[in-house]
C-alpha cells in the first residue's frame, strides 16, 4: 500500500505531457517567431509552429482527434469561421481573453478571438487626389472615380468582408449596385495583392486603391518598395453613418488540443501587453487590447472611428457577398 502511494506521488510530480504546444499558423513565420521566442523565454513552454499556407480546415478535419495541433493562428474573419464551421475548434472560456479583447472582435460563442485588427482603407495618390476628396466607402462607386480605381480580386477574403459590411449597413440590392459601380470605376482588372495596388498608383495606372493599413508599414520598411508607398496617402473612409471597416487576425483552439492548458496560456499571453506590443511594432497592426499603443508610424496616420458592426455579423454575409461579386463579374 505504501509503495503504491509513493508511486502515485512520483507519477504526479512527473509531467505527463511535455511543456510544449503545437500551433498551425497561416501567418508568416517571420511575424510569429518573435512572439514565440518571447513567450518561451517567459514561461519555458516550447511552441512548435507549423506554417500552413492552404487547406487549414481540411488538414485538421483529416487529422481528426489525432491532430497534434493545439492552436490555429490565421488572418481574416472568414478563415476563422471556416475552421469553426468545419467543427475542428472548441470554445474557450477565459476571463483574461474577455478582459483583453473587445467584444466585437471575438466570437460570441467563444470559438475564435481577434488578436490584432487592421483597417481596410483607401490608398490615395498624393499627387492626384486632394485631401478630403474621398471620405466614404459608398463614394468609391461614384462616377468621379471612373478609370481611377485599383484593387485586388473582388473574391479575396478582405474584399468579401468589406462587401459583407456594406450589405449589413445597407442591403444586398445596394451592395450589388455598389460593387457594380466599383467595377465600372476600375482602371484595370483586379490583380495581385494590396501592395501591387500601391505600386500601380505609383506607376500612374490608378489614383486610388483599396487596401489594408499594415501593407504600407511593410512597404515603407522595405527600401525597394518604400518609394511607391511614399507616393500615397492613407485615407480612413467610413460607411455613411458608420465607421472604418476593420478585420482581424486571430486565434482558435483546436477540438483535439492535446496540450490544452499550455495552449490557453499562450492564447492569453498573445492578448496581453508584451505580445500586443510586438504585433504593433513588427507588423504595424492595431493591438486589440485597450491601452496598448500603436506603432509610431500607425499612430502618425491619425485617429479614426472603427465601424461598430460586430465581425460575426459581417462574416454571416460571406455567401451573399461572394454571390454579388459573381453577379457583377467583378474580376472579369
Ligand atoms: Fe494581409
Amino acid at each position: 500500500m505504501l509503495r503504491l502511494t509513493t508511486f502515485a506521488i512520483l507519477a504526479c510530480s512527473t509531467p505527463v505531457l511535455a511543456q510544449e504546444i503545437n500551433v498551425y499558423s497561416h501567418r508568416q513565420p517571420e511575424l510569429i517567431q518573435p512572439l514565440v521566442d518571447a513567450f518561451t523565454a517567459e514561461t519555458g513552454i516550447k511552441v512548435n509552429v507549423a506554417f500552413v499556407d492552404k487547406g487549414m480546415a481540411e488538414r485538421l478535419v483529416a487529422e481528426g482527434d489525432r491532430s497534434p495541433a493545439d492552436l490555429i493562428l490565421t488572418v481574416d474573419i472568414a478563415r476563422l469561421m471556416q475552421v469553426v464551421e468545419a467543427g475542428v475548434t472548441q470554445p474557450v472560456q477565459s476571463d483574461v481573453l474577455e478582459a483583453n479583447i473587445p467584444e466585437t472582435l471575438r466570437d460570441p460563442g467563444d470559438q475564435w478571438f481577434g488578436l490584432t485588427s487592421r483597417a481596410r482603407i483607401v490608398y490615395a495618390s498624393k499627387e492626384r487626389v486632394a485631401p478630403g476628396e474621398i471620405t466614404t466607402y459608398e463614394d468609391l462607386a461614384s462616377e468621379k472615380w471612373k478609370g481611377r480605381l485599383c484593387t485586388r480580386s473582388g473574391l479575396s477574403d478582405y474584399n468579401i468582408a468589406l462587401l459583407g459590411a456594406m450589405i449589413v449597413h445597407h442591403d444586398e440590392a445596394y451592395a450589388t449596385t455598389w460593387a457594380a459601380g466599383l467595377k465600372a470605376n476600375l482602371a484595370k482588372k483586379p490583380d495581385g495583392g494590396d501592395r501591387d495596388q500601391v505600386k500601380a498608383i505609383a506607376a500612374g495606372e490608378c489614383d486610388i486603391a483599396i487596401g489594408n493599413t499594415y501593407y504600407i508599414g511593410q512597404m515603407l520598411a522595405d527600401p525597394e518598395q518604400a518609394p511607391a508607398a511614399e507616393m500615397v496617402n492613407i485615407v480612413f473612409p467610413t460607411f455613411e453613418g458608420g465607421g472604418t471597416h476593420l478585420n482581424i487576425s486571430g486565434v482558435a483552439m483546436t477540438r483535439s488540443a492535446p496540450n490544452r492548458e499550455n495552449a490557453l496560456a499562450f492564447m492569453e499571453w498573445l492578448s496581453g501587453d508584451t505580445a500586443q506590443k510586438i504585433y504593433a511594432e513588427t507588423n504595424h497592426e492595431f493591438p486589440v487590447k485597450p491601452g496598448v499603443e500603436r506603432s509610431a508610424l500607425v499612430a502618425s496616420w491619425g485617429e479614426f472611428t472603427a465601424d461598430p458592426i460586430p465581425l460575426a455579423e459581417i462574416a454571416a454575409q460571406r455567401a451573399a457577398a461572394l454571390k454579388i461579386m459573381e453577379t457583377v463579374n467583378f474580376d472579369g
